[in-house]
Order: structure tokens, then C-alpha cells, then sequence
């Protein structure tokens, strides 16, 4: 704007030339803080740093009266003028590359929306520790952000070394480019004119390498609910218009065959394809199918070290790995060419992060793959009400693989009423699921029992006087745990010695009930001794690599019970599983949270899905209080879209997802007193706000489900309401002026998946 320029140099005639071009334009980068204040900052960038200032690296900046430096990430850089008020300097750079492109700073600030996260929080979270460790030795702050010169000045040949510097480099590199010897770099660390800023990691090579891959036949024809399911996909990836399909299709109806023909297609148009599974079904066979498929995938799951994580990083970033299989944080893996999202499980809760930013893996996929305009598929076999009422909104589209490739049958399932007599006479196990397992053992077929309690019993009480064993950190019983008697808090992982006697009677001898994973296998040990037993819960499965041992074992028959809670329910193919029983299908049901009964439902569906999958057959038997209730109904005939009919009405009479938006502020404090009056606080200023919107509801103060957890009271407010934007722009402004008593803190969990 050239006729702007010479106007304004008429304002400052009395300024030599030189020193008005300075003062009035310049370039202008806005950075987000890691930690610390919320709001986007401007910092001038001084010269030497203008070629290494830009959106998505990180720079050190000064803050506050003392000018502390401060880590931010750099997500934007104008040039222009300089507002009236000085602004500080960015006083150094941090990575060597941009550690995220454009889009990904678009989609961090699209996620502290959304979910009302601070956006530091969202852009720390979406790239790996080992990616943001990776510093080099920089230029030294004194130099630059002043513009002052340093105590001494520089040789010609520091100076030449220092200006290198502005962009990190190793001490060897520093040298070589400017030809001045180690000394001289080590010398200007002494004089704290560089910085040594930890240490460059060279992870090993083959990261991402091959396993030795099974073979897994590519059939040679796909089922027609297949075909039909691939060329939706095809018509989107060739389109290049991006399109959500779901595949709702029972276990075994060929649903992973369709994501790898997808992915093969995507990868033979030289582009990527990221594909989520739940992390327990990151399991060796998992990602070897992708492998016997596809050569080198980078598997990312929460065991690898950082340094293992960033080396995947950086080969999906060079573009030399085509395929990426990953739980849910795989979804911001740098894929410079993406072609395809594939999220399997869909429904699964932990696609939702349970810690800041709380984000569902599911909403940021779909954000992604619209914006590369590619096809984000689904696959359940129990889609998530959430998913299929965007399929009849007519927004997603669905196709249907109601049947198990190869023609076997979904097995039958029978339903013990727990409530007539008899049913318990032989503890957890019901005569007619002894009969079963019997019959499955008896035709050379194998058992999976799923209970979904772990420990030995549920409940320590004192039949004289009542008294229950308790945490003294949380409002929750103690599980008791053998050996060595031990109550074990579920909420805290406190242990304690569970008493001999009453510790407020003395009356001798406490009572347990309630049976966990731990006495179910004991019973069934017992009832079954000619039969190879196993369990597989948290407790069993501690060391890495433990779950597939056991999932190996069992698939190589040397288990023929295999007992455990939802962990047996994920994923896996084993063809000679003739019975599954599930102990109490109604272990989850009366849960304080709206999801129970959908929860109920898909796991039921699910570990019954387990049943006959080979040509021996199959049966299911499931032992409930309530047989006559919807989820376990539908269940019980494989028959999940019945309940799905029969819950969408409930939940749009009440408002509640997927027809309106929950958010959920729980806060804490040792103080009960603290934590009940400043939720009551929150729940004021809402109320106040959400006055004129007629269909907001304000529910609480109450205390948490889980009313006390590390010795910490919970209090919760929940808003409900149609609209998710209006939602969060009300507890924006109800929030905004509260200031937090220091033993206060309380979160922000929008359309939050856990409610306890
Ligand atoms: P899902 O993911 O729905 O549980 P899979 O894709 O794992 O189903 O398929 C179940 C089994 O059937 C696998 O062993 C798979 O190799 C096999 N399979 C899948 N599609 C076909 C097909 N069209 N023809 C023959 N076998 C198939
Ligand atoms: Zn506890």
C-alpha cells in the first residue's frame, strides 16, 4: 500500500527516514503459549530470526514484567504495521522445521473450541513428547532481543557463528558451515551466548521395519455387501470428495477386509491412509494383517518410547510409510499426502481422551478428512447412537454387512433369569452355563466367560453391624484381592489389609459377595479341573507383551476357559470358541450415566459375536436380573439396530446426544465445603446466562457419582442443550470472571462419554 505509506511518512517528517520505516512496519508473529496465559501473543521478529520465524515452529519469547522466556508455538507471521504500543521480541527459535503444517494449526485452534481447551493444551497434545523434546543449540536471547550489544563484542568469526545460529544446529554443524573450529562454538557457550538445548536423538533405524509377516489370503472375491461398501469408498477417494461411510456389519462379515482393499487403493494413488483401532486391539495379529498387506506400517501405540515414537514421526512425515495403524492420538500423524481415514470400533469410548484436551477422535478425524477431501470410513458392529442417527440425519451414509462372510451362523443365545431360583445355586456360574461350558468342552471347543469385575469379591461387609470396607481416599468399596486378603480401591489403587475381625464392632470374620474375575476363575478351576484356565483382566495383564501372550496361548488351544472382563470382548477371530458366557450382563446397566444401557448393549453384542465363528457352532448364554430389558433383548436375538430403534426416541424426548450437547464441569476439592460452593457458584452463573434460552437445562450442584476420589470431593454442573456452539458460548461467558479459590480446580468436559 504504497499511497498509506507516504501519507504516514508526512506524519513523521521530523523522524530521519530510515528510523520511521523501523518504527511503524515490521513482521509480526502471534504465538500461542505451551502453558501460561490462553490468549495469542504478538512479538515483533528481529531481523537475524526473520528467515526462521514461521507458523509451526517454536520460539522463546519474553513475558510479563520480568520477562521470563516462555516456550509458544508460532501459528501465524504478518508483515505490517506495528501497533501503538511496543511490542517485545521473539528472542529465539526452538525447532529446525516447522513442526506443523498450516493445516494443523487450523485444526488446534478448531479443537480448543470445540471441546473448550486452551490452545498451548491442544498443541502440545497433538505432537508426540520425543517430537517436542527435539532442541537444539540456538541463538542466545541476550543478543537479539535487546538488539544490545553483548558485554564483549563478538570476534568476526563468533559473530559468523552466532548469525548461523538463529536457526538450531548441532555445535559440529555450526563449525563446518562457517568454518571456524569447535573451540570457537564451545567458547560462546561459556560466554552464555549460545545454548547447548539438549541433545539431538538418533533413533535406531527400522522403527517402522518388518516383522516376519503372516500370510493372510487376500480372498478372492469380496461378498456383495462388501463390494457395494468398497465402491461407496472408491466413488469418494476417486471424486475426491470427502464422504463419512459407515460399515455396520457383524463381527466376522469382512468389515477389515473392506478397510485394507480401501487402504490398498489409497496407497496404489501414491497417498496414505490412517487407520484407528481401539488400543487393546493393537495386538501383533492385528498389525501383521496390515503388514502381510502393505510391507512397512508405522504402528504407533502407548508403549513405544519417545524416541521410538518420533523416529515413526518422522518416516510418515517423509512419506516413506504409506500406512499407519495407531490408537487415538495416531489421528495427527504428519501424513503429507493423506487419501484415507479408517476409524474400526467406532463406538469404542476411548476414542474420546479422558484428560485435557478432551477430544473425540471421531469429530477431529471427520474435520480432517473434510478438509483433504477424502473418505473417513466407521466400522462397528455396534455403531455409537451418536453415528448412526448422522447415517438416518442423512449427513453419513451406512451400508449394511448383516451377515459373516462364509456363510456361519450367529450363534444362539439363551438367557438365564438370575432372579428364579436355582440360577445361583452353584455361585457366579448358573447350572445352564455349566451345562454350556460343559458342552462346548465335551465337543472340543473352547470357553470365554466375560465378567466385568475384576478382584475376588465386590463387597466386604460386617454381618453384625453392617459395616463396609471402604477407601479412605474415595467414596468407593474396597475390592477385595487374593491372596493376603488385600482391599484394593478401584478409583485410587489404594491398598489395604482387609481386618480379620469388624474394625467398628470386633464381631469376628467379615463377609464378601459380589463376584469378581478373580473368584470366577477360582469356581470355574474347580467345576472344570480337567480344563486349561486363564484370566485376562488388568490385574493378569501388567507386563508388556502379557495380553498376547494369553491371546496367543488361547488361540494355540493350550487355554480351554478363558475368563475376563471387557478385554476378551475386542476384536479377535478365534474360530473354535463354541461358548460365551457373560457372567452379569447387568454389571454396567444401572450405571449413573445415559449411556449405560447403550454401553450394555455393545458389549453384550460384542463378546456374543465371539461365539462360532469356525464350523463347530456356537452358542451364547447371558445371565441377567433383567432379561426383559431392551439392550439385553436386542442382544440376545443379535439384533443391536432394534435397540438402537428403541433408544433414539428416549434420548430426543430428553434432549439428550446425539440430539443435544452435554456439558459437563466437574470440580474438586479436599474441601467439601469448597468444592459444593464453588460448583454452586458455576451452576449461578449459568443458570443467569442460560435464562433466555429456553431449551438450556442447568442440572446441579450435585456431588459426582464418584462423590470422593484421592481424598479429593467431586461436585458436578451439566448443561444440556440443543445447540453445541450456543452451549459452550454460555459457559464461556459464565466462566469467564470466576476467579478459582486457590483449593479449588475444575474442568470442562464437552459432550463428555464418562459421566462418573
Ligand atoms: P470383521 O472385521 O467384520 O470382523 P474380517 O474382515 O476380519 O471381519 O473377516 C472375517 C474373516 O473372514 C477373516 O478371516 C477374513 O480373512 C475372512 N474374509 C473376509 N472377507 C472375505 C471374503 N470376501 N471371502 C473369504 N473370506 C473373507
Ligand atoms: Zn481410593
Amino acid at each position: 500500500m504504497p499511497e498509506q505509506h507516504t501519507t504516514q511518512r508526512e506524519l513523521f517528517e521530523s523522524r530521519p527516514e530510515w528510523a520511521e520505516d523501523d518504527a511503524r512496519r515490521g513482521t509480526i508473529a502471534t504465538v500461542v503459549l505451551s502453558e501460561g496465559v490462553d490468549k495469542p501473543l504478538d512479538y515483533l521478529v528481529p531481523e537475524p530470526l526473520a528467515a526462521t520465524v514461521e507458523p509451526g515452529r517454536r520460539v522463546r519469547v519474553p513475558l510479563g514484567r520480568a520477562n521470563r522466556e516462555r516456550l509458544g508455538y508460532c501459528v501465524a507471521v504478518r508483515h505490517g504495521e506495528l501497533p501503538q504500543a511496543p511490542l517485545k521480541s521473539v528472542v529465539g527459535v526452538e525447532d529446525e522445521k516447522p513442526l506443523l503444517s498450516p493445516r494443523m494449526i487450523e485444526l488446534t485452534k478448531w479443537m480448543a473450541d470445540r471441546w473448550m481447551a486452551r490452545w498451548g493444551e491442544v498443541l502440545e497434545a497433538v505432537l508426540p513428547a520425543g517430537v517436542r523434546l527435539r532442541t537444539r543449540i540456538r541463538m542466545s536471547p541476550l543478543l537479539v532481543s535487546s538488539g544490545a550489544a553483548p558485554a564483549r563484542s563478538p570476534t568476526p568469526s563468533q559473530a559468523k557463528v552466532l548469525a548461523a545460529a538463529a536457526d538450531p544446529k548441532t555445535a559440529e554443524q555450526l563449525a563446518k558451515e562457517t568454518g571456524a573450529s569447535r573451540a570457537v562454538v564451545s567458547r560462546l557457550v561459556k560466554l552464555g551466548l549460545l545454548r547447548e538445548a539438549g541433545t539431538v536423538e538418533r533413533p535406531s533405524r527400522g522403527a517402522a521395519a518388518e516383522r516376519p509377516a503372516i500370510t493372510h489370503d487376500r480372498p478372492a472375491e469380496l461378498s456383495p455387501p462388501q463390494e457395494s461398501a468398497l465402491a461407496a469408498i472408491k466413488d469418494s477417494m476417486r471424486a475426491s470428495r470427502h464422504e463419512t461411510i459407515v460399515l455396520f456389519g457383524v463381527t466376522g462379515s469382512g468389515k477389515t477386509e473392506v478397510y485394507l482393499q480401501a487402504v490398498e487403493e489409497t496407497v496404489s494413488y501414491g497417498r496414505q491412509a490412517i487407520v484407528l483401532v481401539p488400543e487393546i486391539s493393537l495386538t501383533p495379529q492385528t498389525c501383521d494383517r496390515f503388514r502381510a498387506r502393505f510391507g512397512t506400517v508405522a504402528v504407533l501405540h502407548s508403549h513405544l518410547t519417545p524416541a521410538e515414537r518420533h523416529a515413526q514421526w518422522r518416516e510418515i512425515a517423509s512419506g516413506r510409510v504409506n500406512v499407519v495403524v495407531g490408537a487415538r492420538s495416531a489421528i495427527f500423524a504428519p501424513t503429507p499426502r493423506l487419501g484415507l481415514v479408517v476409524i474400526d470400533e467406532e463406538h469404542e469410548s476411548s476414542f474420546k481422551q479422558a484428560t485435557a484436551p478432551r477430544y473425540h477422535a471421531r469429530d477431529v478425524a471427520e474435520w480432517i478428512a473434510k478438509a483433504a477431501g477424502v473418505p473417513l470410513v466407521l466400522g462397528s458392529a455396534t455403531p455409537s447412537l451418536e453415528t448412526f442417527a448422522r447415517c438416518l440425519s442423512g449427513d453419513w451414509r451406512m451400508c449394511r454387512l448383516a451377515n459373516r462372510v462364509g456363510g456361519s451362523q450367529l450363534p444362539a443365545v439363551i438367557t438365564v433369569d438370575l432372579r428364579e431360583r436355582g440360577s445361583r445355586s452353584r455361585g457366579a456360574v448358573s447350572p445352564r452355563l455349566a451345562a454350556g461350558i460343559r458342552w462346548a468342552l465335551d465337543g472340543g471347543g473352547q470357553v470365554m466367560l466375560l465378567l466385568n469385575r475384576r478382584g475376588f469379591a465386590t463387597h466386604v461387609q460386617c454381618q453384625a453391624c453392617g459395616h463396609a470396607a471402604r477407601c479412605d481416599q474415595c467414596d468407593l468399596a474396597l475390592t477385595l484381592h487374593q491372596p493376603g486378603n488385600r482391599g484394593i480401591c478401584h478409583g485410587c489403587g489404594l491398598v489395604t489389609r482387609i481386618p480379620a475381625d469388624c474394625p467398628d464392632c470386633r464381631a469376628p470374620g467379615l463377609a464378601h459377595s459380589g463376584t469378581g474375575t478373580q473368584r470366577l476363575e477360582e469356581q470355574i478351576r474347580r467345576s472344570f479341573p480337567d480344563a486349561a484356565v486363564a484370566r485376562m483382566d488388568t490385574d493378569t495383564m501388567r507386563s508388556r507383551g502379557s495380553h498376547e501372550r494369553t491371546l496367543d496361548a488361547f488361540r494355540n488351544r493350550e487355554i480351554d476357559i478363558l475368563v475376563g472382563t471387557q478385554m476378551i470382548a475386542k476384536g479377535l477371530d478365534f474360530p473354535a470358541v463354541m461358548l460365551v458366557g457373560v457372567v452379569n450382563a447387568d454389571a454396567a446397566l444401572h450405571l449413573a450415566d445415559f449411556r449405560a444401557s447403550e454401553r450394555t448393549c455393545q458389549l453384550v453384542t460384542q463378546v456374543a459375536g465371539r461365539s462360532g465363528r469356525g464350523s463347530l457352532g456356537g452358542r451364547v448364554v447371558v445371565q441377567t436380573s433383567t432379561p426383559d430389558h431392551p439392550a439385553i433383548r436386542a442382544a440376545a436375538v443379535h439384533d443391536y439396530e432394534a435397540f438402537v430403534r428403541s433408544e433414539l426416541p428416549v434420548r430426543e424426548a430428553l434432549l439428550y446426544p446425539p440430539y443435544g450437547h452435554i456439558v459437563r464441569i466437574v470440580v474438586r476439592s479436599v474441601d467439601e465445603r469448597g468444592a459444593s460452593d464453588w460448583a454452586g457458584n458455576v451452576a449461578d452463573r449459568l443458570r443467569q446466562e442460560a435464562a433466555a434460552m429456553p431449551l438450556v437445562r442447568v442440572l446441579g450442584p450435585a456431588p459426582a457419582p464418584i462423590a470422593r476420589l484421592r481424598d479429593r470431593f467431586r461436585w458436578h454442573v451439566q448443561v444440556h442443550g440443543p445447540d453445541g456452539v450456543a452451549l459452550r458460548d454460555l459457559v464461556a461467558r459464565a466462566t469467564a470472571s470466576l476467579k478459582t479459590p486457590d483449593d479449588v480446580a475444575w474442568i470442562i468436559d464437552v459432550d463428555p462419554v464418562e459421566m462418573l
